[in-house]
């Protein structure tokens, strides 16, 4: 980030360290360093620093959410004052700290995006850690992720968002497996954030002109590692009590709502970066949430003179947009007075009339019934768009192929950069140590080369299966509490509640399905053939399953899969061998993609745009049975685990009915054997060799090391003026 120059003091650094100042003034003074760990969350992805919290007080780590601000507010002084006496506790603080510091001050790598300008990544939602409740589900993420890469590769970003003051719902099942939602609001006091202020000291606010009026928005800084992630906030005094609400929840089912979000997000984040005087070389679109951004951009360029032709060709040039939804019907849209409502007059800050405007966001622009989509208006506005995978670049050109009439589909501008998941977010802690044994230390940082993963081949069978078997035993614990924990709080009978307890066992093959359940996650497939998939949960060489996730409010179907799973529990001979976790957030994800041995994914094709949780799993060694739909169809290679084919055309209760059975006969006939048949040593040999060619095809590709620097490589040089005039020719080329 920008350092020195006093522009860049707008950006919260200076609000940063008086945070972290007033923290450590509650720590003795041996325990300082904590304060500044705790604003950041680079600490949560090492090794030691979540043990390190947790072992300050583990009660107390766990009641405050693993959330170290929390944990140093909370913590009794009296505990404290023990451990600054501990000199052991206190040089390892002073050691760990010390490693942070050097990560955080080593020098930004030099590439085409320059240090004092940097990549402005903008996006709805961002899941950096789950004490901060700014994301729902895959996409945030994905967001999070990259953030995090950016920092580890020493990239000039920033993330862009919205600090949700009530964030998502929170999911409680009640003891007919119906979901129930509620919303808690968010006390930024207890986050790692802060307030960006002006130097008179006085929050800095940005005007977003929004229904008809001009609606304030303050802005925090939340550090996560290197990159800092501005979260836009329109919960001021000032606003009227609806104008409050617009950033009040995540995929608020109000279209009006949602769409004063969009802009909120777009023209507000673009405003509030020229605020804090930060100038980026690109602007990444992750998702047509954010792509107002570039309606803003457009109208500032317009007001210096420049015609809209020219405008939006400068915009292209430095915008790329990454569509994560494939088809047509799942991407926002909003009718012509929803967004004459919202937007009024924005036509005229482009000048251009209200028609040509709307035109903007149609697929078909002659159509003047089709209503102004997010992703046309920002394939349009971008240079470079891409889909997240080769399957989803391939379906993306199919289903946007009418914005450039005359052009063959293989030739849609829209290619696809294939996600990954952050690596020290997602592996164990137990098995980045094994690895540094066989792949060497550092590995972590060239974890996208294929010839270190083939180490993996050389780590003896019972040294793997001994690491699954543990990692299994400490997940079924987590079941056992979380479960009991769950059911007595639905109100259901002690018996009932302690079944769970009693069943779950860490010899059992343990299959894990957890995402966001959206219909066509298709899980309600697991319970398609009922008696066959009891059996298999009562076979003498059983399966247990967690499943996970929860159900969009509005979406009654979703809704009722939760329901039809939570109701096979109750089965007899199941009765806690099938547990419904609630409550789904990142924290439990790690322990789910940790713990389960197979992870199992069902998608309707092609609805899956890429997929991230089974990469996540493939990482600890769990193994893949899904749907070759997404990033399966890219990683699946007939040794690293199981797929179901898909076929598309068919209708969807014969798709359904056909993988249904595909899914129980995979489990029935090889899943289960593989698992289950042993060596004369109690080693399953042929599950630990599919472990060991799932991680060396898997680790080095589905990673977001290998995903940044794709995009980094596919970026452009930055346009300087004699390049721009090319880059206008192009992008009128392309229209
Ligand atoms: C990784 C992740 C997801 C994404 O899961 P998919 O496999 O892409 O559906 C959703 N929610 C959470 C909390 C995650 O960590």
């Amino acid at each position: 980030m920008p350092e020195g120059s006093p522009a860049s003091r707008l950006d919260g650094s200076l609000q940063l360290l008086a945070a972290t100042e007033t923290l450590a003034g509650h720590l003795p003074p041996a325990l300082k360093p904590l304060a500044r760990v705790a604003y950041n969350y680079a600490w949560s992805w090492t090794r030691e620093w979540p043990r390190l919290f947790r072992s300050i007080d583990p009660e107390r780590w766990q009641r405050a959410g693993e959330n170290p601000i929390r944990l140093a507010q909370e913590v009794s002084p009296r505990r404290m004052e023990e451990l600054a006496r501990d000199a052991d506790f206190v040089s390892r603080i002073d050691r760990l700290a010390g490693d942070l510091e050097r990560y955080l001050a080593e020098p930004m790598r030099p590439s085409q995006v320059p240090a004092d300008r940097p990549v402005a990544f903008m996006c709805a939602e961002f899941g950096v850690h789950a004490t901060l409740p700014t994301y729902a589900g895959g996409l945030g993420v994905l967001a999070g992720d990259l953030l995090k890469e950016a920092s580890d590769q020493r990239l000039p970003l920033l993330g862009l968002g919205i600090l949700y003051s009530q964030g998502s719902f929170h999911q409680r099942l009640d003891e007919n497996g119906l979901q129930h939602e509620f919303w808690l609001e968010t006390d930024a006091e207890r986050l790692p954030a802060v307030l960006v202020r002006d130097l008179a000291g006085s929050r800095l606010t940005v005007e977003v002109p929004l229904r008809n009026r001009k609606v304030l928005a303050q802005v925090w800084r939340v550090d996560v590692g290197r990159v800092p992630l501005f979260l836009l906030d329109t919960n001021l005094a000032a606003n009227s009590p609806a104008d409050r609400l617009i950033g009040a929840r995540l995929y608020v089912g109000d279209r009006e709502t949602r769409l004063a979000q969009y802009a909120l997000l777009g023209m507000g984040g673009v405003r509030a970066l020229r605020a804090m005087g930060l100038a980026p070389s690109f602007i990444h679109l992750n998702e047509g949430h954010a792509a107002f951004a570039q309606l803003e951009t457009v109208a500032g360029l317009v007001a210096s003179g420049c015609s809209f032709e020219e405008a939006a060709g400068r915009a292209r040039a430095v915008g790329v947009f990454t569509t994560h939804t494939p088809v047509a019907a799942g991407n926002d849209a909003f009718s012509a007075d929803q967004m004459r409502a919202t937007l009024d007059e924005v036509h005229l800050r482009l000048g251009l009339d209200w028609e040509q405007f709307l035109r903007l966001g149609r697929c078909h622009p002659d159509d003047p019934y089709e209503p102004f989509g997010m992703t046309p208006f920002a394939l349009r506005m971008t240079g470079r768009a891409n889909g997240v995978s080769r399957r989803h670049g391939e379906v993306s050109r199919r289903v946007w192929h009418d914005i450039w009439p005359g052009v063959a589909v293989e030739d849609v501008p829209i290619e696809h950069v294939t996600n990954g998941v952050h690596v020290p977010t997602w592996m164990a802690s137990s098995v980045r140590n094994l690895l540094d044994e066989y792949m060497g230390r550092g590995w972590e940082n060239n974890v996208s080369e294929s010839h270190a993963w083939r180490c993996v081949q050389d780590i003896p069978d019972e040294v793997i299966w001994g690491l699954r078997n543990r990692l299994r035993t400490e997940f079924v614990a987590y079941v056992r509490e979380r479960s009991v924990h769950d059911r007595l709080g639905r109100g259901q009978p002690i018996a009932y509640a302690e079944a769970a307890a009693r069943v779950w066992d860490e010899r059992v093959l343990t299959v894990g399905f957890a995402r966001r359940i959206a219909t066509y996650k298709r899980l309600y497939l697991i319970s398609a053939l009922p008696e066959r998939a009891l059996n298999l949960i009562r076979d003498p060489r059983p399966i247990q399953l967690a499943i996970a996730g929860k159900a969009h409010p509005q979406d009654e179907e979703a809704k009722r899969t939760v329901q039809q799973l939570f109701t096979m529990d109750a089965m007899p001979g199941v009765s806690g061998r099938v547990v419904f976790l609630e409550e789904h957030d990142m924290a439990m994800a790690a322990r789910l993609v940790q713990g389960c041995d197979l992870w199992v994914n069902l998608p309707r094709p092609p609805l899956e745009a890429s997929g991230t949780s089974g990469m996540k799993s493939a990482l600890n060694g769990g193994l893949q049975l899904s749907v070759l739909d997404g990033w399966w169809a890219e990683a699946y290679d007939g040794t690293n685990g199981w797929a179901i084919p898909a076929r598309e055309g068919l209708d969807a209760a014969t798709e359904d009915a056909r993988d249904a059975s595909a899914l129980l006969d995979i489990l029935e006939q090889e899943v289960l054997p593989l698992f289950y048949d042993r060596g004369q040593d109690g080693i399953p040999h042929g599950w630990v060799q599919r472990i060991k060619s799932s991680m060396i095809s898997i680790g080095p590709r589905f990673n977001t090391a290998r995903m940044l620097n794709e995009y980094l490589a596919r970026a452009p040089a930055r346009p300087d003026p004699a390049e721009r005039q090319q880059a206008d020719a192009e992008s009128t080329i392309r229209e």
